[in-house]
């Protein structure tokens, strides 16, 4: 599909704040999943427009099933609505079907909340778990009738804010947003309303432009165009320079201390669509310290804090009688690690027991204590499978991406697993990552057969089964593996096909083995989000006007699209793909998210990097001496767990009735 000559309707002044439902209900019959865009849902918020004075769309870049359990969304979406004089509404990606019928109709980009139109508002809000949202986003500018270059826009467009994982590395979608938000988002949304608030009452000073300078002067926002970049002619960056006085040189990532001051969402939404996630969920810590040397969010989070035990039963108690949900999943990036985690499954369990409450806890921790905690939550209940994370096929490349986990900890787990009645298990990899070669890949089909020998060993029955699934390693900024070349997509395919062979050579075994994965191909698109600078905006424009939308949809995606339109937009540069994705870099290299602080110290994740290159494993400094990664002294945080001495509240037995 292309986007074609018609983009939103660009309002010469204010934009009509009515709501655009009369326009868009004639619409919902022809397309798919209408409800998915009519809101109301349990727990959503309307405000009187016309009392508020900070109005914010906060929007996530994928279909409504994906973006509304997103908790991030959930959380700033609540706290926003319960600030006087503050209202905040949704809105998500709309499908193409509808994206063809609003072009047509001239119906804008809306939110789900009050169907007003999202140029309407002062501040657009935009989550990014992942750069594959990226054209979406760019729909959505060009539905609502926002300028998508930044440096187009005029007072009455409103600031596009971008936040999310993704956002670590902003200079891709650099040209598109105003400013950008790094690392959580409670006190920032909060800081980011009153300067805007401000602003206003003060007769908007210095218009657009000076309302950008507030909030890069304020250092808590990342305004792109306060930098300029420079390149050497070899095409890598000679060094990002402010272009105003006032702003930081660097923009720190923000962080929330105590958890347990900001217990939201206190009532979450309840979906009236289908979605990917059917439960409600309470944080239970944020952060992670395990060290694994792929895992960006691991890294962009730390340092730990846990949410306390009370805080979690009582979060838990709230949000069950605020949403009718049957299931609570407790999230966090490694559950099984929350310091008090047995009291709290023991204590939901009892609580809950007879209920028909679903409990889960999304672990893929590779240990027997794990197992356990999965067999308390789902007392009485089914024990259809688990699923652990290994993540490399052997103990040589666990030890590249410091994964401590021997293959005797994997069987001893399965056989534990599959002896308390779990008769499915899934092992989670990765294949491309740095040092890798064939045999580590190769390794993982020995692997699987163990564990489906151990299970029957261990049960006696034939019935085992084992899911091998597996992702495509992509480098990201602010982790060790930010130097490392990126495994070309030919290499792959081709490493996962000697993987097939080996596990269906066995027919022993190979009935019982399930094998799951994707090509490499959407992984070099991701690795050049990931890792591109401010030229790569010019290719996410190109491969956008060309059609390119859901690209984290195999359906959707087009390699061949986005390669035709890096070769297009990034003609006469001196770079490519390539250049991006499967080039290692050196220490002395200036990458295009040094100016993004996210607390890291560049020397230690080089040393790390080093370190795992050599096969030397880092400990977890939650339950060993601080090895300086420089997190807590440069944002004066620390690490917080308990344990805290307290109980689970309200550990009254729930009302079975
Ligand atoms: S500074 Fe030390 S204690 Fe804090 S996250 Fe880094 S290694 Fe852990």
């Amino acid at each position: 599909m292309s986007a074609g000559p018609v983009v939103g309707r660009r309002y010469p002044g204010p934009v009509p704040v009515a709501s655009v439902f009369p326009r868009l209900e004639p619409l919902l019959p022809l397309v798919h999943k209408p409800i998915q865009y009519v809101g109301g849902e349990l727990n959503a918020r309307t405000a009187d427009w016309d009392s508020c004075d900070v109005r914010w769309c906060l929007m996530y870049p994928d279909a409504y099933e994906v973006g509304l359990p997103n908790q991030g969304l959930q959380i700033l979406y609540e706290l926003l609505n319960e600030e006087p004089g503050v209202l905040a509404e949704r809105s998500y990606a709309v499908w193409p079907d509808l994206e063809r019928l609003m072009r047509a109709h001239g119906v804008p980009q809306f939110t789900v909340d009050s169907h007003r139109p999202v140029a309407a508002f002062d501040l657009l809000g935009v989550s990014f778990p992942t750069e594959l949202g990226y054209t979406n986003f760019l729909t959505a500018l060009d539905l609502a009738g926002i300028p998508l270059a930044a440096a187009e826009r005029g007072p009455d467009h409103p600031v596009v804010l971008a936040g999310g994982h993704a956002a670590f590395n902003p200079e891709p979608i650099a040209d598109f947003v105003d400013g950008v938000v790094v690392g959580d988002g409670e006190q920032a949304v909060l800081a980011v309303t009153g300067l805007v608030r401000d602003w206003k009452a003060a007769g908007r000073p210095g218009g657009r432009e000076g309302l950008l300078l507030r909030l890069a002067a304020s250092g808590g926002v990342y305004v792109p165009a306060c930098y300029d970049v420079e390149y050497h002619a070899d095409g890598r960056i000679r060094r990002v320079a402010r272009n105003r006085p006032g702003v930081p040189w660097r923009v720190s990532k923000h962080t929330v201390s105590d958890l347990d001051d900001w217990p939201y969402p206190r009532a979450p939404l309840v979906p009236l669509a289908e979605t990917v996630h059917e439960r409600m969920s309470v944080e239970i810590f944020r952060g992670c310290t395990r060290g694994c040397r792929f895992c960006q969010a691991g890294m962009v989070t730390r340092p730990v804090r846990e949410r306390s035990i009370t805080a979690i039963g009582a979060m838990v108690d709230a949000g069950l009688q605020a949403t009718g949900f049957q299931e609570v999943g407790l999230l966090s990036l490694s559950s099984a690690d929350h310091s008090e985690i047995a009291q709290v499954a023991k204590g939901l369990a009892d609580r809950y027991e007879g209920t028909h409450t679903g409990l889960s806890l999304p672990s893929t921790r590779v240990d027997a204590f794990n197992v356990d905690l999965a067999d308390e939550l789902s007392r009485g209940g089914r024990r259809s499978g688990l699923t652990f994370a290994p993540e490399g096929g052997s103990e040589r490349i666990r030890r590249v991406i410091n994964k401590m986990v021997t293959e005797d900890d994997l069987i001893r787990t399965v056989t534990t697993a599959y002896t308390g009645g779990w008769r499915q298990v899934k092992l989670y990899f990765m294949c491309g990552l740095p040092t890798e070669t064939d045999d580590d890949v190769v390794r993982i089909a020995d692997l699987a057969r163990r564990v489906i020998e151990a299970g029957r060993a261990a049960t006696g029955r034939r019935d085992i089964r084992c899911t091998v699934s597996i992702g495509g390693f992509v480098p990201k900024p602010h982790t060790p593996f930010q130097w490392a070349a990126q495994l070309d997509h030919e290499t792959t395919d081709a490493r996962l096909a000697l993987l097939r062979a080996a596990i269906q050579q066995d027919r022993r075994y190979s009935r019982a083995i399930g094998l799951r994965y994707h090509d490499g191909r959407p992984g070099i698109v991701e690795g050049l989000l990931s890792r591109g600078d401010r030229r790569v905006g010019a290719v996410i424009r190109q491969a956008w006007a060309d059609g390119a939308r859901f690209d984290g949809w195999s359906e959707h995606f087009s390699f061949d699209r986005w390669m035709a339109a890096a070769r297009t937009a990034l003609a006469g540069q001196g770079v490519d793909v390539d250049w991006y994705t499967t080039r290692e870099r050196t220490l002395a290299e200036v990458l295009p998210w040094d100016h993004i602080d996210s607390g890291l110290d560049k020397e230690w994740l080089w040393t790390d990097w080093q370190d795992a290159l050599a096969g030397g494993e880092v400990e977890d400094c939650r339950w060993s001496p601080c090895y300086d990664c420089g997190v807590c002294p440069q944002l004066g945080t620390h690490t917080q767990v308990g344990p805290t001495g307290a109980t689970l509240l309200p550990l009254t037995v729930a009302d079975r009735g």
